[in-house]
């Protein structure tokens, strides 16, 4: 596991988060994840596509009964958000009765995280709670509770670790900040 803070790839400005640290802090989630679920099947949803690689770890750090499903939405297109967030597929199971935790890779304006708990709040689940790797508290646009917080980051364009940028760098190991004019 890489703890370097340079890259050299040629897209990518800087190393914010490095592997070493991302795998720390998620194992930290995961324990305390583990201690509030104590003796509940916990429902993980993963907000594709950004949260699959963190929803891997996550998952293998919760030591209690654990079931996953995934949801998609999509509001971005390259660097900017539409505003507008729309439903790009659904849950497989009916969260009914269930205690759910919503996983995102990154909050930001708030927009979609705002978008999906109204949603739920709709399908009678036992309970809803939010997680979410990366957090952009300066950038809120509408206020929403986030429970476990991996890293609040500065307001910059990051990619990698599942995030990307038109689809490219959802494989890097790190979180990076990419060039104004990578992704080219
Ligand atoms: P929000 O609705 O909170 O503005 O943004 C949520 C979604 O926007 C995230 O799930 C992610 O797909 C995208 N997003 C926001 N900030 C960034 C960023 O810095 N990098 C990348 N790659 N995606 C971002």
């Amino acid at each position: 596991m890489s703890d370097r803070t340079h890259t050299s790839h040629p897209d990518i400005e800087k190393v914010l988060l490095t592997e070493r640290q991302i795998k720390a802090r998620i194992a930290e989630l995961g324990a305390q994840i583990s201690r509030d679920y104590s003796g509940r099947c916990l429902t993980m949803v993963s907000v594709l596509k950004g949260s699959v690689i963190v929803l891997g770890d996550l998952m293998r750090s919760v030591s209690g009964d654990c079931c996953v499903d995934f949801i998609g939405v999509s509001s971005y297109t390259g660097t900017k958000s539409s505003g507008v967030v729309r439903l790009t597929l659904d849950l497989r199971e009916n969260p009914e009765g269930k205690d759910i935790l919503i996983v995102e890779d990154i909050v930001d304006t708030g927009l979609t995280l705002h978008y999906l708990l109204e949603n739920f709040k709709t399908r009678g689940p036992r309970s809803v709670e939010t997680c979410s790797f990366l957090n952009k508290p300066s950038c809120r646009k509408v206020s929403v509770p986030v429970k476990y917080v991996g890293f609040d980051i500065p307001n910059e364009f990051v990619v990698g670790f599942g995030l990307d940028h038109n689809e490219r760098f959802r494989n890097l190991p790190y979180v990076g900040v990419m060039r104004s004019n990578g992704g080219k």
